[in-house]
């Protein structure tokens, strides 16, 4: 049983301690750590597990389209990735993803749109995603040259998006293309095409080093009704950054699950590895590493759940969330490092948990805005009272 005495901080209340608890059991019994060749058949299986046993409500919002309340609760999206995240990386990354890939619907759907996507997105019988990177729009996401024109009661896009996360089993992607009602950001606009539009191919299965569904997508003619259109013409780039708002803590939380299970790994081996005539834990360099461990651990913890305390009670997290993005994703980083390190051999073994998660936690550092982003954020809050000033 992990360590859960984290849940008595006040950032949390009674029903989020009982969904960790419930969650942790839960996922030690469904979500093996193993992944098995078929990761596309794993990803549609954990889905259908997570809606079947009511995780996935939490991922949408309105009761009435099976959301547990009228907003996501932002700690029970991050208590519920953390724990799955401990016991799993695709568990995480099949509940992040119904998440993310709906969450411009939660936000901005009409009242038919979320009819139709949300109660099967939260029941786990839709799989969802968000495709918004393209090959050469990444972190610069206004260069984004995927362009829809609209015809009649249609829009026809056509260009190109990568790294699309469920890219190849998704039922329905939320796309975001240039509609041109200005330059840059604010000429962008949602829409939610269904996989099997025609236009819409998977171009290229892409390969990564954690292996989870992902793919580039083509849009050639790809005729989307208006009535599929996500929030206002041009408002396409608010549409997005306010749904990657409400899930940026939670990539935080995530990576807190994954430097938690390298800690309980680490500490198993070095309580038991014997060498010199003790345990590797007898010595200060060893005692030393697990402090740093633990210390890393908490101060992400802290200001994950800060931010999705703030977030709860309504307030702005801009700043909260980048901090909690960078140093949660950065410090489990080192910690898994540090895990691996006192694993010897045995921690670059395929297979072994802490090697998988060396693997699981790289990306974390890379999507849904890089550190290098996080900083310029957090950068930017700070000198906009100077700013202000100024102008
Ligand atoms: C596993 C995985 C899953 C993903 N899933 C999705 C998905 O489901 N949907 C989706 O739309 N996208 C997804 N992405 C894309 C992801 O959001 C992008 O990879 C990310 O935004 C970075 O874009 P890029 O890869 O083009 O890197 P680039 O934009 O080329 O950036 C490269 C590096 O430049 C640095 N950098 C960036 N900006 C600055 C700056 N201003 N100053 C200095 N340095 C800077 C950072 O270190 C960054 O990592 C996924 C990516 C990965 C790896």
């Amino acid at each position: 049983m992990a360590d859960l005495s984290y849940l008595e901080w006040p950032f949390f209340e009674p029903r989020h301690r009982e969904l960790a608890v419930a969650l942790d059991a839960w996922a030690g019994a469904h979500a093996g750590a193993a992944h098995g060749p078929d990761v596309d058949a794993e990803c549609r299986a954990l889905v259908r597990a997570l809606g079947r046993d009511g995780w996935l409500r939490h991922a949408v919002a309105g009761t009435a389209h099976g959301g547990m309340g009228e907003v996501i609760d932002t700690r029970a999206v991050c208590l519920i990735r953390e724990t799955l995240a401990r016991h799993s990386g695709l568990a995480d990354f099949a509940f992040a993803m119904q998440g993310l890939g709906s969450g411009a619907i939660s936000l901005h759907g009409t009242p038919a749109q979320r009819d139709r996507y949300l109660a099967p997105v939260a029941a786990g019988e839709a799989i969802a995603a968000f495709a918004l990177s393209e090959p050469e729009a990444g972190s610069d996401v206004a260069a984004m040259a995927c362009a829809a024109r609209a015809e009649g009661d249609d829009y026809i896009l056509d260009g190109e998006k990568t790294w699309i996360s469920n890219g190849g089993i998704a039922d329905f992607y939320v796309v975001f293309a240039r509609t041109g009602e200005a330059p840059g950001a604010r000429g962008i606009t949602a829409f939610i095409v269904d996989a099997d539009t025609p236009g819409l191919e998977i171009a290229e299965r892409i390969e990564v080093i954690a292996p989870h569904p992902l793919a580039r997508l083509r849009f050639d003619a790809c005729r989307v009704p208006a009535s599929r259109r996500l929030g206002a013409a041009g408002e396409g780039f608010k549409v997005a950054m306010r749904t990657l708002d409400v899930f940026r803590t939670s990539v935080a939380a995530a990576a807190l699950g994954f430097a938690r299970r390298a800690l309980d790994e680490a500490l198993a081996r070095a309580t038991t590895r014997r060498m010199f005539g003790g345990v590797l834990a007898d010595f200060q360099l060893t005692q030393s590493k697990l402090a740093r461990m633990a210390t890393a651990i908490d101060s992400a913890a802290l200001l994950t759940y800060r931010a999705a305390w703030q977030r709860d009670r309504g307030n702005r997290v801009t700043r909260e969330a980048a901090m909690a993005k960078m140093t949660a994703t950065e410090n489990a980083q080192r910690v898994i490092d540090d895990a691996v390190q006192l694993f010897g051999g045995l921690g670059v073994v395929s297979g072994q948990p802490v090697e998988r998660l060396y693997r699981d936690i790289r990306a974390l550092r890379i999507y849904e805005g890089a550190t290098e982003v996080q900083q310029l954020i957090i950068a930017r809050e700070l000198l906009r009272p100077a700013e202000d000033a100024r102008a």
